[in-house]
């Protein structure tokens, strides 16, 4: 039996009639498993190519096909073969872009696509209409086993829960938010928007709220994927012309989560799809929540109308890191290996040098972890700060006293040396107690060492104004744009 898709006249030598029929029932197996769309859109246009050593390679038509498939159907799709053929222990992908070309000329929508989109979709390679496949060897091929969320969204980190989170003052608003939308079922504040920079736990709550509110719901649809697998799937869709599907499974969930909105700036057809969906969710009374780098507001490249909607629910920011927090998390991450000895001041170090985001923190513990492991002894300070040179170099080089007084000054647009004398008129006062706060939050400096650079300032002084911006920065909206602006200017 010849299978429907468009790779079906490819003639590839090698692949037999026995192993064609129990392709065409591997087939068979996932149309069952799957609704339509999903098994038009991602199993219908592969094709089978060879199986060897246990293994059997399919090929798709594009890249992002391929990343798709094997990101999220690669172990239903190796249980399918095992289940028709137990010698299958494994598969593998592969892009076949001779096909891919024909079939793009054939199936015309570039005039639905904005420029990025199309971009997106040519490439791929010049069409080669001889080639053969290559089959990869077993060293290349891609181990891909990921547990899938659902059936379209991305699959979930098992790590990122609600217990694995630590809470400090920076993310506090964001935690309860998301705990409030994964165990309730009535929509308390539409879209929940979490915004932050790179690193500082987004997708982590995300996935949080995923796994507790199937865990507590175990009827309810919970969708997360992002922003950039939206805009795939919403190409895809086009493409085999099956946008009705598309838009029937987004409009059918009862929880939606898109991670990293910024990433459909400027990009107007998926922008629209998106609206459009939102929209429909929201009208439903259907929780949405939504991540990006920025706040709804700074959204450059969203349409008004977007950003606008985007700000009517809850809007959570996740600030940097301050350093309670960053040894909160340090120290539950070593309780997490018991079987390695860290001592406390190796994690007091890491959380006052390592100050960019959670992402370079763990990385550091882990490669601490991984390196006491392999010399089997307990980590001491000196060890940490030769392992990890470079990343402490790095680090040190962010953010010096003198450049925050210097921007803090610019963007007040008062002159350095006001920051720096001891007049207190207002417009003066508020810019230096920032500037205070800042060098607090992003150098490793102590309160005495910045009132010396602020012009021999008592450390009181210092920590008066660390205190009042910090309460300020609660309350008074303005200030937070300022401080989120500067934060972002520095973390660049
Ligand atoms: P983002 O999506 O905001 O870029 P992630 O959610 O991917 O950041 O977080 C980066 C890493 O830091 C993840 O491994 C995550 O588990 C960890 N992380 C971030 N914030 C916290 C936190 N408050 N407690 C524990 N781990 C955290
Ligand atoms: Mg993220």
């Amino acid at each position: 039996m010849k299978q429907e898709g468009a790779l079906a006249s490819a003639d590839f030598e090698g692949v037999g009639s026995i192993m064609e029929a129990q392709w065409s029932r591997v087939l068979d197996r996932l149309k069952a498993e799957f609704d339509e769309g999903v098994y038009n859109s991602w199993f219908k246009p592969l094709a089978l190519v060879n199986v060897e050593e246990g293994c059997a390679v399919m090929a798709a038509p594009t890249n992002f096909m391929r990343n798709w498939l094997e990101s999220n159907y690669a172990d239903r799709i190796r249980r399918a073969w095992k289940q028709e053929n137990p010698e299958v222990t494994d598969i593998s992908i592969i892009v076949l872009s001779a096909f891919k070309a024909s079939e793009a000329a054939s199936t015309d929508t570039s005039g639905l696509l904005d420029n990025d989109e199309r971009e997106e979709r040519e490439t791929g390679g010049p069409a080669t209409p001889a080639a053969r496949p290559s089959v990869p060897t077993r060293a290349s091929r891609a181990a891909v086993v990921q547990e899938p969320g659902n059936d379209y969204g991305a699959p979930l980190d098992r790590r990122f829960t609600f217990d694995s989170f630590v809470v400090g003052k920076s993310n506090e608003l964001a935690y309860a938010a998301a705990r409030r939308v994964a165990e309730n079922t009535a929509v308390n504040f539409n879209p929940l928007f979490l915004h932050g920079g790179v690193g500082l736990g987004k997708t982590h709550l995300m996935h949080a709220i995923a796994w507790t509110h199937k865990e507590m719901f175990p009827d309810r649809r919970v969708v997360y994927l992002s922003a950039e697998q939206f805009m795939y799937q919403f190409i895809s869709s086009i493409r085999f012309k099956d946008t009705m599907a598309f838009k029937q499974k987004f409009r059918s969930v009862d929880l939606l989560m898109i991670d990293d909105l910024q990433f459909i700036a400027n990009k107007d057809s998926t922008q629209e799809e998106f609206f459009h969906t939102f929209n429909a969710l929201i009208d439903h009374h259907r929780q949405v929540v939504i991540s990006a780098d920025r706040s709804p507001t700074d959204l450059e490249g969203i349409e008004e109308r977007i950003r606008s909607r985007l700000g009517w629910g809850l809007v959570a920011d996740i600030h940097p890191t301050d350093y309670e927090l960053r040894l909160g998390i340090l120290q539950q991450k070593a309780n997490s290996v018991p079987e390695v000895e860290i001592q406390t001041e190796v994690l007091e170090f890491l959380a006052k040098r390592i100050t960019s985001n959670v992402r370079e923190l763990e990385g550091a513990l882990n490669r601490m972890v991984a390196h006491a492991t392999l010399i089997g002894r307990p980590i001491t300070l000196e060890m940490t700060q030769e392992v990890l040179q470079d990343l402490l170099r790095a680090n040190d080089r962010r953010v010096t006293i003198d450049e925050i007084q210097r921007r803090v000054a610019d963007y007040f647009n008062i002159r350095l040396s006001d920051l720096l004398s001891s007049r207190r008129a207002r417009q003066v006062a508020r810019p230096r107690q920032i500037a205070m706060y800042l060098s607090k939050q992003m150098t490793s400096k102590s309160l005495p060492e910045i009132g010396r650079q602020f012009g021999g300032r008592d450390h009181t002084t210092v920590m008066h104004a660390v205190k009042r911006i910090e309460e300020l920065r609660r309350t008074d909206s303005v200030l937070e744009e300022d401080l989120l602006h500067l934060e972002r200017i520095f973390s660049t």
